[in-house]
């Protein structure tokens, strides 16, 4: 008999599975789409351009992630960025990168230079970065109180919420301040500006997000059996346990399962689990993937200020720029011709090599459901690997990782449900590295 059913081709469930598969058990993964990747993945355009349903980037910091992508042997294929451009409309171009300090301190000298920020700015947010290292592991209402909260309690001046807190949360979290619990903005700084010098580069995979999980990585698991189309539609349960599967039309079964779908999937395909996912709210990513007529940047990315844009990703020269909004909920009523023409005019505010470009191509990709929105006081219903059913474990980005809604986050909660999978075959392992300090 299989060792380990997995439900769910995404990080979580990948990770999951390869995971299990370095321990000897046997493993069967059943994902519905004809791909892997779930929602960090890409697919061919009508025209057989391959993109990424949206850029995803990981920090260094994201140790589980790495971990993942060198178990499949593809970290190479991402490349981190050691200096990440802050842009202001008109093109004036500011670098945040570690300079002679030490960490905690190895911004100082970029961030004391940085000019969209004014002296009372950067001061406050100084004194909030000191705080943050002192009400870290103290404060016991992070998880209830927003970040916007949070900040305006620390005096942050309006500019310095708008150009630096917003700029760099929103996009970690996808959500906006006021409506994301503060203990997700204390960790993107604590991990991402505080913890080492390079914990905050960025990385971006070089290749589309479906090559990560190609057919090659699994090749070298044999052990590790990909179904692709392969919707799983029923759990069968009988006395407190996973007694078997059904997909397409035929019966599986193992001595443990996992499941790793999204939280609005868990209810209909496990009743039994008996989880309340009514807490939960989707919060949208929008990817408006623009090819120009010519070059139009030479920098490789840069994160925008005070438009809707908040970052743009070069992909081919200059000619080909992916756009990512992230708490886009606004965009998701507006006419996708609306969202390319309110993007290229965006963008033309910053790149004046574009102001005269041409657009060849553009396509828009919004995802209603990126990710669940990291509102305050979600932390108690978020569930743990545990699941009332004996033999079935849980993962997903959603599950109590420790991470908000990311690539970390579903790899860390693939890695927990696999060492408690591991452990009822009696094949004990640790999957799961814990966070940098
Ligand atoms: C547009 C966008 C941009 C993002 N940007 C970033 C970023 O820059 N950095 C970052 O870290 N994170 C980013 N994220 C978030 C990140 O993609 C997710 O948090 C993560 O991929 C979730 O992984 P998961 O495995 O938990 O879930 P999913 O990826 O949703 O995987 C679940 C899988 O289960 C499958 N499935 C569902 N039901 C069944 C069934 N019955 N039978 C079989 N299979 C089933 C689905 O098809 C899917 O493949 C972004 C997300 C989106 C959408």
């Amino acid at each position: 008999m299989t060792d380990v059913i997995v439900i769910g081709g995404g990080l979580a469930g990948l990770a999951a599975a390869a995971a299990l598969g370095s321990t000897g058990a046997t493993v069967e993964l059943f994902e519905t789409r004809p791909f892997l990747g779930g929602r960090a993945t890409s697919y061919s355009l009508p025209d057989s351009e391959v993109i990424d349903n949206c850029q995803h980037i990981l920090l260094r910091c994201c140790v589980n992630l790495l971990d993942f992508y060198h178990r499949l042997a593809v970290e190479d294929k991402v490349h981190f960025f050691s200096e990440i451009p802050f842009m202001e409309p008109g093109g004036r171009v500011s670098i945040f990168r570690r300079g002679l300090l030490p960490a905690p301190l190895h911004f100082t000298e970029s961030f004391i230079r940085l000019p969209f920020l004014t002296v009372r700015d950067k001061l406050g947010i100084g004194r909030a970065f000191l705080a943050i290292m002192l009400e870290h592991g103290r404060r016991k209402d992070l998880e209830d109180i927003s970040m916007l909260d949070w900040l305006e309690e620390k005096g942050q001046t309006p500019n310095a919420i708008e150009r630096f807190w917003r700029q760099v949360l929103v996009s970690a979290i996808n959500e906006e301040l006021g409506r994301m619990a503060a203990s997700h903005g204390f960790q993107v700084v604590r991990l991402g500006f505080l913890a080492t010098d390079d914990s905050y580069e960025m990385g971006v995979p070089n290749v589309p997000l479906g090559e990560l999980y190609g057919s090659e990585a699994w090749g070298r698991m044999p052990n590790v059996k990909i179904r692709l189309r392969a919707a799983v539609e029923k759990v069968e349960v009988a006395d407190g346990r996973v007694t078997g599967i059904a997909s397409g039309g035929a019966s599986f079964s193992a001595k443990q399962y996992v499941s790793a779908v999204p939280y609005d999937r868990i209810g209909a395909l496990v009743p039994e689990t008996g989880i309340d996912t009514s807490a939960f709210e989707h919060s949208s990513i929008t990817g408006v993937h623009v090819w120009f007529d010519r070059p139009v940047t030479e920098l490789a990315n840069a994160t925008l200020l005070d438009r809707n844009i908040q970052w743009f990703f070069n992909k081919e020269g200059g000619r080909y720029l992916q756009l990512v909004i992230s708490a886009s909920r606004k965009l998701l009523e507006m006419p996708r011709q609306q969202v390319i023409d309110l993007a290229v005019g965006e963008l033309r505010e910053f790149l004046p090599a574009a102001r005269d470009a041409q657009v060849v191509k553009a396509h828009v990709v919004k995802e209603a459901r990126a990710t669940f929105s990291a509102l305050p006081g979600l932390h108690k219903h978020r569930p743990p690997a545990k699941t009332k059913l004996e033999n079935l474990w849980l993962a997903g980005d959603w599950t109590q990782s420790g991470w908000p809604a990311t690539m970390e986050g579903a790899v860390r909660s693939g890695y927990k449900a696999a060492e408690f999978t591991a452990a009822a075959l009696e094949r004990p392992a640790r999957f799961l590295i814990p966070d940098i300090k």
